[in-house]
């Protein structure tokens, strides 16, 4: 499959057209921002990663039974994905308390919930990306009121089994963000990435961060934790 005109490019990858007006292709950079993009910078062969380890955890959902907008791996950087068109939440579930909740909230990091939770923030840059209920996500006409409950229903089915699954391989899942689309005949589907830019990460054992922490945070070694899930999750 071709790429055809280049349809977005985001902070972290470039969507271009196909052939196929259902399909799209994926292509990740190694660009990194935090901060809603105050931050910038490059983490080296970051691309390479999110993409093959986002691709094997979109197939493990398929396993479990979650859809996803994955279709195929074009090559180290380049993914074939359904078109979706995505509904404009962010959608944070958390096992254990850390960034923005553990400084909105007044509490440490690293206490694990009795359960995980979820929160919801408006896709918009103008804006910051502001914490919204679900109550405004329907006012506002983002999604509706089934769309809102499928998203929250299928998110956590989702922290089920990828928790599950980084367990296997001695990581915390602590925190991730999850974005949903709608394919051609309405049906929701996690889309977007799943990787160490968009989940955090810690070794079981050591407690060591190996997510984009690394970054906003400047402890160095970003691009070793990087490789290290790969190497996890490929057990290379
Ligand atoms: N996250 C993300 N994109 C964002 C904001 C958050 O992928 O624009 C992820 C982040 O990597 C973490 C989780 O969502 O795994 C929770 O992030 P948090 O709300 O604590 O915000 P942050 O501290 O990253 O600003």
């Amino acid at each position: 499959m071709e790429k055809l005109n280049q349809l977005y490019e985001g902070k972290a990858k470039k969507v271009f057209a196909t052939e196929d007006p259902d399909l799209y292709i994926v292509s990740y950079k190694d660009d990194a921002t935090a901060f809603n993009g105050l931050k910038k910078g490059t983490i080296s062969g970051k691309g390479v990663v999110n993409n093959k380890m986002s691709n094997f955890l979109m197939q493990i959902l398929e396993k479990n039974g979650v859809p996803t907008h994955y279709v195929e791996e074009l090559n180290d950087r380049e993914t074939v994905v359904k078109k979706v068109s995505i509904v404009p939440l962010e959608v944070i579930i958390r096992n254990v308390s850390a960034g923005s909740f553990a400084k909105n909230y007044g509490v440490e990091e690293g206490i694990t919930f009795p359960e995980p939770t979820i929160e919801f923030s408006y896709k918009n840059d103008d804006l910051g990306d502001p914490l919204i209920n679900s109550y405004h996500a329907f006012a506002l006409g983002l999604a509706t009121k089934e769309e809102i409950q499928t998203i929250k229903d299928m998110a956590f089915r989702v922290n089920d089994v990828l928790k599950e699954y980084f367990k296997s391989l001695g990581v915390r899942l602590i925190d991730f963000k999850l974005e949903f689309g709608r394919l051609g005949d309405g049906t929701i589907v996690p889309a977007d990435e799943i990787s160490p830019d968009t989940c955090r990460f810690c070794d079981i054992n050591t407690n060591e961060k190996l997510d984009k922490d690394r970054f906003r945070r400047d402890l160095g070694g970003v691009e070793d934790a990087y490789n290290e899930m790969m190497k996890r999750v490929f057990n290379l």
